[in-house]
């Protein structure tokens, strides 16, 4: 098999954990693979980095940062490729340039366009153990250029991609992806499998095993994903084309974001092209609109209320005001989003009905819904977001019951 294993900052924390990956590494070989490693920076790194350069200045140009922010994956890449011909095993590490990775030319969020396979490939047949610096690729220019924050995750799975590798496993502290936070609920089960709409509805609400773009990459790719902690043998979760796991729960998981606010516009006029000025004007702003609801109207007017992530609560009032579509706003920032997610919702009936009454039975109140076919979101008050969660993970039949 082919496999390419990411190792993110706290694996590659300091040096003693430069080894455990070393050995990590080294018993994969020796399984009879051939391996492409991908590191992160030691965990911390490229933050140092960042305020180094902000010591001399608030705006260092991009060209420079990306030259500065790439050196803590070489620092990373080089100690490991050392540590493994240490150990008697042939490795050799490369830049991002060195691995063939082409990116456009947008400084500090390069998006990687092509990978050049010749070289890690001449290496692997020679047996070597291949390890590359993540975050970073070339212009086409030859010009250094980085590829956004947790960018290393998405250098992994392209090079997956372009090598055809079995398996990308991304090691990480963490031993997979929860049906929900354990530290909400304590009976919170590991996935074995997910598909990978699952893991992007769980991405973007906020479980931060993964980097989004990486999964849509890996979909994308046809890339088989595996998160697991790279501090434990636990199997971790394979994240996969849906036809790929036999038996799917209706839900799979359970997620929380309480970092949402509530805008709610009263009394605004029931007319043709209403809710596109607000809504365009929002976009225009680049203001991240989530639910939407509009009630039915009445005597020619009608509420409608839409929710924001909460650090853009402010930019939005201001943004509602000067639009003076409602004399009447009204702003809460005490809600929190409780979603449940899984691709058996889709060919099951009831589903929503088993959470509406779950909650109703607590009293807990509902106050906005917003459904797809993969995910029913509800809004209720920030104070019952946790609870919520554990009634609705007891309610799918989630608990851990062992
Ligand atoms: N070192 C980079 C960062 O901290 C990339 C990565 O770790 O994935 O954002
Ligand atoms: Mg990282």
């Amino acid at each position: 098999m082919l496999i390419v294993q990411k190792y993110g900052g706290t694996s590659v924390g300091d040096l003693e954990r430069i080894e455990n990956v070393a050995k990590r590494v080294a018993r994969t070989k020796d399984a009879g693979n051939d391996v492409i490693v991908v590191v992160s920076a030691m965990s911390g790194e490229t933050n140092k980095l960042i305020e180094y350069a902000h010591h001399f200045s608030k705006n260092p140009s991009p060209r420079e940062m990306d030259l500065l922010l790439s050196a803590g994956e070489r620092v990373t890449s080089a100690l490991l490729a050392i540590a493994l011909k240490e150990m008697g095993y042939d490795a050799i590490a490369l830049t991002g340039r060195q691995a063939g990775i082409y990116t456009d030319d947008v400084h500090t969020k390069a998006r990687i366009d092509e990978i050049d396979t010749t070289t890690m490939q001449n290496h692997l047949k020679e047996g070597k153990i291949v390890v590359v610096a993540g975050f970073q690729g070339i212009t086409r220019e030859g010009e250094v250029s980085t590829l956004g924050r947790g960018g290393s995750d998405l250098s992994a799975v392209a090079i997956a991609g372009a090598m055809g590798a079995d398996l990308c496993e991304i090691y990480t502290d963490v031993d997979g992806v929860y049906t929900t936070d354990p530290r909400i609920e304590r009976r919170a089960q590991k996935i074995d499998k997910i598909s990978y709409d699952e893991m992007l509805e769980f991405a973007s609400m906020g479980a931060k095993v993964l980097q989004n773009r990486s999964v849509e990459l890996a979909k994308k790719l046809n890339v088989n994903l595996v998160t697991r902690s790279s501090f434990n043998d636990n199997e971790g979760t394979l994240i996969t084309k849906e036809e790929n796991i036999m038996e799917q729960p209706i839900v799979s998981g359970v997620a929380l974001d309480k970092n949402q606010a509530r805008i709610t516009l009263r009394n605004i006029k029931d007319e043709p092209g209403i809710a596109a000025k607000i809504f365009s004007t929002l976009a225009d702003e680049n203001i991240n609109v989530d639910m939407i609801i509009q009630n039915v109207g009445q005597d020619g007017t009608a509420n409608i209320g839409f929710t924001v992530p909460e650090n853009e609560l402010e930019h939005a009032k201001n943004v509602m005001e000067k639009l003076e579509a409602s004399e009447n706003i009204e702003f809460d920032s005490n809600i929190a989003k409780v979603s449940i997610v899984g691709v058996g919702m889709k060919s099951h009936s009831g589903v929503a009905g088993i959470a509406f009454s779950a909650l109703a039975k607590e009293n807990i109140n509902i106050e906005m819904i917003s459904t797809s076919e993969i995910k029913i979101s509800m809004i209720v008050a920030e104070k019952y977001g946790e609870l919520a969660v554990r009634i609705l993970h007891e309610a799918y039949g989630l608990d851990n019951r062992s």
